[in-house]
């Protein structure tokens, strides 16, 4: 049966959210565009020990940072919500309801002292249709007595009562054909009277199911809950809207096995998060890629490929590239090593994209950080000279700084190398030379300064590396007419006095 396209995001709001989770909202996306449907965000917030404030504040931030678009739900509405669970209470309790009338769930009453002394009792206890009989649950107590205990307040859990010994089919859209034996699967608590609430389980298939999703496409951790999912689908008798699945490969360490974490990236030096965390319970600050200047169509293209890629070794997609080329089909099984170099080369690629203009308009900030202000082409010129040798906007300061500049003090290494005893005499006929030069492009520069060198029969390489240092305070920057150019006779000249006084 074919439906329309309908995928939904259903973070948790546990804490910022995860580059992981970040990937996992863009294949929802791309699917969801590149077949004409529909993009839900929804919050699936029914754990209130773990809910943290301003979690879901960063979830919308950074799905709109990134260019991710919401179709229905929350920060756009729509005519399925509430969109966010917590406000769901009464829609779940209905359903709950139903399960208990059809004998497809039951109550129990077991504290979690009694669950804990039974595991300690029994070796790999597990709360099933081999052990259920003889826990405290309304199997085994009597309906009226039942009803007493919860009329006198008793707290209690709803569980799933699983049929044991059969097998479950599931077909994932990425991992092929999975049967799993209903046997391996425990009673899951699917509602707690304690907070009114259901756990994530039940809400998150009524969820899919009243808000009509086509298409569960998410982490590879939620592949052990989708037997009972498909269980519970069965249960309500919704087999034949029971969306499709398809679970996405892990993202692992870059330098090891295991599942990738925050403390590899504190480890390794590269964020975790799309944009700059708060913690507001341990007041730790994390990194994003925002605030270490990532474009958001670099980070897009980046995640893009951990995990799925195109036949062919196209290696850079815009947004609609990508939603065009997309396919769960070629989506790996096996988790995707998180290279962050990559994700540096990727945003060297976006940048070297723009062009002067907008990476001038993209570095004035930061010129204005240093205390300095310069005309827009000027910016544009120079940042033309060096944006090769970047990745990041930010880095483009130390690249051009002595364009803006003079050199205030000379680096040791560049001196060691390239500061030789001849250099100050060679550095005071270049002066000589200059003064006299009026005409000083880059030109007649190279020719006037190369016939003198030729001359006297010095080495240009030794006077060249000198003249740098004069001028760069260091053994580098881009070609050293391009300088000159930039800073003119009067400032080339003082900076070479200034070194003679300062090197001599
Ligand atoms: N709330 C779950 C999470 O935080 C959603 C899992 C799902 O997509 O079914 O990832």
């Amino acid at each position: 049966m074919s439906r329309p396209v309908r995928v939904r995001f259903a973070p948790s709001p546990t804490g910022a959210l995860h580059i992981g989770g970040v990937r996992t909202a863009l294949y929802n996306y791309l699917f969801a565009r590149q077949n004409g449907g529909q993009m839900l965000l929804r919050i699936e917030d029914t754990d209130s020990n773990r809910f943290v404030p301003g979690a879901e504040e960063y979830i919308i931030e950074s799905l709109q940072w990134l260019g991710i678009k919401i179709d229905e739900g929350i920060s756009v509405g729509g005519e399925n919500g509430p969109y966010r669970q917590s406000e769901r209470r009464e829609i779940y309790k209905k359903y709950v309801r139903q399960l208990l009338l059809d004998g497809k769930a039951y109550i129990a009453f077991d504290t979690p002292q009694e669950l804990e002394a039974k595991r300690a009792e029994v070796a790999n206890f597990q709360y099933d249709a081999s052990t259920r009989m003889q826990m405290r649950n309304s199997l085994v107590i009597p309906e009226a007595e039942v009803r007493q205990r919860i009329a006198d307040g008793e707290q209690y859990v709803v569980r799933f009562k699983v049929e044991p010994n059969e097998d479950i089919h599931l077909h994932d859209l990425i991992r092929g054909e999975v049967v799993i034996n209903s046997s391996i699967l425990d009673d899951k608590v699917l509602y707690k009277s304690a907070d009114e609430l259901p756990t994530y389980h039940l809400a998150n298939i009524v969820d899919d199911y009243l808000m009509k999703i086509s298409h569960v496409i998410r982490g590879e951790e939620w592949l052990p809950s989708a037997p009972l999912h498909v269980l519970l689908y069965r249960a309500f008798g919704w087999e034949d809207v029971m969306p499709q699945f398809a679970h996405l490969p892990l993202l692992l360490k870059p330098d090891g096995n295991g599942k990738l974490s925050k403390r590899d990236g504190d480890r390794l030096g590269f964020p975790v998060f799309p944009l700059e965390w708060h913690d507001p319970k341990t007041g730790t600050i994390s990194s994003g890629y925002r605030e270490s200047g990532y474009f958001p169509e670099a980070v897009i293209n980046f995640l893009a490929l951990l995990g799925w890629h195109a036949e062919g070794d196209k290696e850079l997609y815009t947004m609609d590239e990508l939603i065009n080329a997309f396919s769960l089909q070629r989506v790996s099984k096996a988790g995707a090593k998180f290279d962050f170099e990559k994700g540096k080369w990727f945003n060297h690629q976006y940048l070297i994209q723009k062009n002067n203009d907008e990476l001038a308009q993209l570095f004035m900030p930061i010129l204005k950080e240093h205390g300095i202000e310069a005309p827009h082409d000027k910016v544009a010129r120079i940042v033309g000279l060096v944006k090769e040798r970047v990745n990041f906007v930010k880095e483009l300061w130390y690249e051009t700084c002595f364009f803006f500049e003079a050199p205030t003090e000379y680096d040791e290494k560049s001196l060691k190398k390239r500061w030789k005893e001849d250099s100050p005499k060679h550095i005071n006929e270049l002066l000589n030379v200059l003064e006299g030069v009026d005409d000083f492009s880059a030109e007649n520069l190279d020719k006037v300064v190369m016939a003198w060198i030729a001359e006297k029969e010095y080495g240009v390489g030794v006077v060249m590396n000198a003249f740098r240092i004069c001028l760069v305070g260091a053994a580098r920057g881009p070609h050293i007419w391009a300088i000159t150019d930039e800073i003119g006779k009067e400032e080339t000249l003082a900076r070479m006095r200034t070194a003679l006084k300062k090197l001599s």
